[in-house]
């Protein structure tokens, strides 16, 4: 049903867009290709898995209805029953833009939870983007997919004296209909939240609003309200970053849910309508898988 990801070129239109995945190993060939490609009228878009470090929950409350044992067959599982999950960020540069969708987890978080989730942030965002060439005062825009604080939070930091953005030139986007949830949410899910990171904000741009030739969002309700799952168009086959609709591979399969779904039965049927309708040859994303970042779905 899968197979790794491979470099990719492809023709679009009248133009040739190439994808360039973290597989082909080199790290700083896209501004070369960008000035390079425009000089031949080519359009090229890079996408980066950027690993934004790990956390930890319990097996059985993350994947459920399958027993330890059965988890235990693909991943780690310690003696008390906790399993490590990783950040899976991605970078999207294509001409001018670099997006950034869910940068992780911030370091300043309250110790509640640093405690029950056990961040390990082994190399900051910046050394992690530094590797890809790329500045925090590049990057043009951050896309939220919905506001847990493991997807969002990660885009500020703390300096002296205030928490301020991490990424100071960048136009910060979510969902409006998500915005509005998150700030009052169903008391299940209320201590997931970072909403409050986004009031520092001078201006929220609404996903909604946000028109690009090579982006489209699905919206899906069941693991929190309105949350959006971006779909890029890369010139041969279709990306998708899944966030929390299909966080790991095992979630591939329909009848896992997630233990931090807010609504399982309607996540089941919003899982079942996407793989359903799902093009072969897309490539898949999964933002808390430790061993397998990402697929080609066949
Ligand atoms: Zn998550």
């Amino acid at each position: 049903m899968f197979r790794t990801p491979i470099l990719k070129n492809s023709e679009c239109k009248n133009r040739i867009k190439i994808l360039i995945c973290k597989e082909f190993g080199t790290k700083n060939i896209f501004p070369f290709l960008r000035v390079f490609g425009r000089f031949l009228n080519l359009k090229v878009m890079d996408i980066r898995i950027v690993p934004c470090g790990f956390l930890k929950v319990q097996a059985l409350e993350m994947i459920k209805p399958l027993s330890l044992d059965r988890i235990r067959e693909k991943y780690m599982v310690d003696r008390e029953g906790n399993m490590k999950l990783a950040m899976n960020a991605l970078l999207v540069r294509e001409g001018e833009r670099n997006i950034l969708m869910d940068p992780g987890t911030a370091e300043f978080l309250p110790a509640r939870l640093k405690q029950e989730y056990g961040f390990e942030i082994q190399v900051s965002l910046e050394d992690v983007l530094k590797g890809y060439g790329v500045d925090p005062g590049v990057i043009t825009d951050v896309l939220f997919t919905h506001l847990h604080f493991d997807h969002g939070s990660g885009a500020f930091k703390r300096v002296p004296g205030a928490i301020v953005k991490r990424f100071p030139n960048a136009r910060y986007h979510v969902l409006k209909a998500h915005y509005d949830y998150a700030l009052r949410p169903d008391p299940v899910e209320a201590g997931s939240f970072s909403t409050s990171l986004l009031r520092r904000l001078d201006q929220i741009h609404w996903l909604e609003d946000w028109d690009l030739e090579w982006m489209t969002f699905r919206i899906v309700n069941g693991h929190t309200r309105g949350m959006a799952v971006p779909v890029i168009e890369t010139g041969k086959g279709r990306c998708y970053f899944l966030s929390d609709l299909v966080p790991m591979e095992i979630f591939m399969d329909r009848e896992t849910w997630c233990g931090y779904d807010l609504d399982p039965q309607l996540v089941l049927q919003e899982k079942q309508e996407f793989l359903q309708n799902l093009p072969p040859g897309s490539r898949l994303i999964f933002f808390h898988d430790t061993l397998k970042e990402s697929v080609f779905y066949e």
